[in-house]
């Protein structure tokens, strides 16, 4: 009898594992994203959506429109042909990394600088936008360099961005306030939580364009290029989206998206 159970629990085991293996599908993290658009012609993108001028979500059309949206847009057109999906996912500085990393989205094109630390997670693209961080502070303020940022102000930055990273090297001694969002973070300095606040210019400029009684001071002390994120394994997508880039810097398509949503700028670089 005990020999009976003993090798029933056996089978039953057995037959559980069996099942469970026989079921096993590949999971989205894993599934190579250009198969997968053969069969379904949609590239799902993680973007900002409350950052003016690359992607914030105009709530009278519920659409997320920038730079990043129609430069994603473009490049699914330009890999899936004109009927194909571009889908969008709201990231943030914090979360864009381990959206991609769990396979919720194909590609991140959010404002993201390439840079050795993440690429240890990540691959990207070739560069498709050059930034360079900056100050924002109110008119008027006695702050007009990064060198006025000292132990007596506070600046505002963004958790999970390289401005949270470099404000520290370039002003050690100032405190440095983290919020989870631009939006978050351009609230705290108009309510004078903090003195300035530090992201790339071309954030900054769709800011201060909103609000004129902010402006940028001190130049770039930073360069920040941006990249699209891409999970290390899908070489065949990061290839294809590289050859989309190329393909539109061709074409005149880079050309017309960057004039529309930038359109003081003639030398293609926000300085
Ligand atoms: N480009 C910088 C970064 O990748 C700042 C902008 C952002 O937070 O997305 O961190």
């Amino acid at each position: 009898m005990k020999f009976l159970k003993s090798t029933l629990s056996v089978l039953a085991m057995g037959l559980l594992l069996f099942t469970l293996a026989a079921c096993k599908v590949t999971s989205v993290a894993n599934e190579d994203i250009m198969e997968r658009t053969e069969k379904s012609p949609e590239i799902v993108w993680g973007v900002k959506y409350d950052t003016r001028l690359f992607g914030m979500m105009n709530v009278a059309t519920s659409e997320v429109e920038g730079f990043d949206i129609d430069i994603a847009k473009e490049i699914t057109k330009e890999i899936l042909g004109e009927d194909a999906k571009a889908t969008f996912v709201e990231v943030t500085s914090k979360t864009r990394i381990p959206l991609l990393k769990n396979g919720n989205i194909d590609a991140i094109i959010a404002t993201m600088t390439i840079t050795d630390e993440r690429k240890k997670q990540v691959d990207f693209s070739d560069v498709y936008f050059d930034a360079g961080q900056s100050l924002l502070v109110k008119k008027g303020s006695k702050i007009t360099r990064v060198e006025d940022l000292n132990g007596e102000t506070t600046v505002l930055a963004v958790k999970g961005s390289t401005s949270a990273i470099n404000i520290r090297e370039h002003a050690p001694d100032a405190k440095i306030l983290e919020l989870e969002n631009y939006a978050e973070a351009f609230t705290a300095l108009q309510s004078g939580q903090g003195d300035a606040m530090t992201t790339d210019n071309a954030i900054l400029l769709g800011m201060a364009s909103e609000n004129p009684d902010y402006t940028l001071v001190g130049g770039n002390f930073t360069k920040e290029p941006y990249g699209i994120a891409i999970d290390k394994g899908q070489t065949d997508f990061t290839q294809a989206v590289n050859q989309a880039l190329t393909e539109m810097h061709k074409n005149g398509t880079y050309d017309k998206v960057y004039k529309k949503w930038f359109p003081d700028t003639t030398d293609g670089k926000v300085e």
